[in-house]
């Protein structure tokens, strides 16, 4: 054999060992799904791609549990043991300061200035009036024949209890307060988005990349798929019964939206959502849905409700300010986006 031949055998060899040693040449990554009904009251769903069920299960349980840790901390309907959540703070509103988790005072923080930004219209104080709204919505749920709205009087009485200032966030304490014994939270618009941050930028800071995270629809989308190509997110189209309105190309990138269709009652064949502008205390009617893409997920849902309760125009100044792209959809129909808007993808 000559020398040629040899080296060339050698190289060869050189190669096929090289292959069989190395995993990403040798096992081709696939997708997992994992799906949870217990966090946030929606269904949340990873897909991972991963050449190793053990580590897709692994990723997938570190993001399970960091969501079920939030979703526990700003739980305002339940407490558990052990731990003093936004329930708590609710409950002794008007007391002394109450020692809660960084991830409390961080997620408050967030709320405040996402709240300041849009001028007041996402006020995470505003749970004397959303309370009220989330019982008659129970309420309906139980007996819809026998809906009702929630007593104007009472929602007049609780609007005088949202402000804003009556929240006193003390970060290197790690407490919070209500100064208003009448105020209570409802971080509903802002927790889910902020806690799928959360979680993922666990996951990536322990090297973990290739995932999606949707819950309930708040998706979050963290690097690329093994073939280098980009997540295709649908967004649902609210006036064809939640089929598919467009399919949209992400990547390190959330998508949220805030929708009247999402979450509702009926009195007299009128539907009351679940989104309400402190100003009036009633449901925001100009829109039927709004849907913001951005790098961050707790940003997107702080813009998505912010901008359901906005005029389009200061909705687009509020957008471009934290470098966040819109779509707007109107009860007929209509239908506005910012000009870096993901153009939609054919199948
Ligand atoms: P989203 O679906 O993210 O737009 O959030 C809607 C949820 O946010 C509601 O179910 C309420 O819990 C809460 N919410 C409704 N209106 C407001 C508001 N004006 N400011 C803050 N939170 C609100
Ligand atoms: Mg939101």
């Amino acid at each position: 054999m000559s020398a040629i031949c040899k080296r060339l055998l050698r190289g060869v060899c050189l190669l096929a060992a090289a292959l069989l040693l190395c995993p990403a040449c040798s096992r081709k990554a696939q997708s997992f799904h994992f799906t949870y009904l217990d966090v946030f009251d929606t269904v949340t769903t990873v897909t991972v791609f991963s050449e190793s069920r053990n580590d897709a299960e692994a990723l997938a349980a570190l993001i399970h549990e960091e969501l079920l840790n939030c979703h526990r901390l700003f739980d305002i309907y339940h407490e558990y043991e052990g731990m003093n959540n936004l329930c708590t703070v609710n409950r002794l509103a008007g007391g002394d300061p109450v020692t809660v988790d960084g991830r409390i005072t961080e997620l408050l923080r967030f709320s405040a200035d996402m709240g300041k930004a849009g001028g007041g219209a996402l006020n995470v104080c505003m749970g004397s009036v959303l309370s009220l709204w989330h019982e008659a919505r129970e309420r309906a749920a139980a007996d819809p024949a026998g809906a009702s709205l929630p007593d104007n009087a009472a929602l007049r009485t609780a609007l005088a209890h949202i402000s804003p200032d009556a929240l006193e966030i003390d970060e290197r304490a790690s407490a919070v307060r209500l100064t208003d014994p009448e105020a209570k939270l409802d971080v509903g618009a802002v927790a889910k988005g902020w806690a799928v941050q959360k979680a993922c930028t666990l996951a990536a800071e322990k090297g973990y990349s290739g995932f999606l995270v949707s819950a309930g629809g708040n998706v979050l989308t963290v690097g690329a798929k093994p073939d280098g190509s980009l997540w295709r997110i649908a967004l649902e189209d609210p006036k064809n019964n939640g089929a598919q309105l467009m399919k949209v190309e992400l990547r390190d990138c959330a998508a949220v939206t805030s929708g009247s269709y999402q979450r509702y009652f009926t009195v007299d064949g009128v539907k009351y959502h679940h989104i309400i502008d402190p100003d009036t205390a009633y449901p925001a009617e100009t829109y039927l849905m709004v849907t913001v893409v951005c790098p961050d997920s707790g940003v997107a849902d702080a813009l998505s409700t912010s901008l359901f309760l906005l005029p389009v125009e200061d909705g687009q100044a509020l957008a471009a300010r934290y470098g966040a792209e819109a779509l707007w959809m109107w009860e007929d129909g209509q239908i506005e986006t910012t000009a870096g808007f993901p153009k939609p993808i054919r199948n």
